[in-house]
């Protein structure tokens, strides 16, 4: 069976159980880089408009005739498959593996599972069924997104790659006080946010922050607190139970997986 852990996530699931090596030779455009050399600058798979057209560059051809050559070929056979294609270049996707910033849920699974079971669900086999089963097998969630709208995740890093101090910031006066120039903004977002610098309180090298933005759900799963403002306003109200938890949602079914 071939395996490319850095390539889909049951191949980086088995590679993490089985101590495989972790080998990633294409750039985050999809072209080799030079750890071999015959495809170094190469784009990965061939380009939708040429399949069917003689001399172009083909990948997955070179790979065939590699190993035809070395002996190790037992048999090429054409069939037809999915595959994603770029509605706009229309050239091959890929899948990437990259790295991610979690919360790590599995640390409360059994505080969620006890939580739900006092949720008076209508009907009650919602509870025990499609949302207490993703309870029972919660996964750590991926909370950042690499594109531009969103909440800009709140975490600066110091530049200097020994030290790596991480800073969360929890509001806007927090960052007024550390950041340099005691800057206030007239809007939060990208490209603003990024543009403010946080001297490292442990090695005075500038703070950058990472260019993240959170996942919307959780926007969505803040909004029972957020909307009173909290902690910033009605900080007793919430923390005596008079807002949060909420008396009654109702939902569409498609959202009972995990955000309230
Ligand atoms: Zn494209
Ligand atoms: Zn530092």
């Amino acid at each position: 069976v071939h395996i490319a852990p850095a390539f889909g996530e049951d191949d980086y699931n088995i590679g993490q159980e089985f101590g495989l090596p972790f080998i990633q030779p294409i750039d985050e455009k999809g072209y080799f880089d030079d750890s071999i050399p015959e495809l170094a600058g190469k784009y990965f798979k061939i380009h939708r408009e040429d399949i069917g057209k003689k001399n172009v560059w083909d990948t997955d051809k070179w790979v065939v005739d590699q190993l035809k050559k070395m002996g190790k070929l037992l048999d090429v056979r054409d069939y037809a498959h999915d595959y994603p294609f770029c509605w706009r270049c229309k050239r091959a996707l890929l899948y990437y593996a990259r790295e991610s910033w979690f919360i790590q849920m599995s640390r409360f699974r059994e505080d969620l599972l006890e939580t739900n079971a006092k949720v008076n669900w209508v009907p009650k086999m919602i509870g025990t069924g499609r949302f207490g089963n993703f309870l029972d097998k919660v996964r750590d969630w991926a909370i950042s997104r690499e594109r531009f709208w969103g909440t800009p995740l709140p975490i600066w890093i110091c530049n200097d790659r020994e030290c790596n101090h991480m800073l969360a910031i929890g509001s806007y006066e927090e960052l007024k006080t550390l950041s340099k120039g005691n800057v206030v903004l007239e809007d939060y977002h990208k490209p603003m946010i990024d543009e403010v610098l946080i001297s490292c309180p442990k090695c005075k090298s500038d703070m950058n922050r990472t260019p993240e933005v959170i996942d919307c759900w959780y926007d969505s799963g803040a909004a029972p607190f957020a909307q009173y403002h909290y902690p910033f306003e009605n900080k007793e109200l919430v923390d005596n139970g008079g807002a949060y938890p909420v008396d009654f949602i109702a939902e569409g079914m498609d959202q009972t997986r995990g955000w309230f």
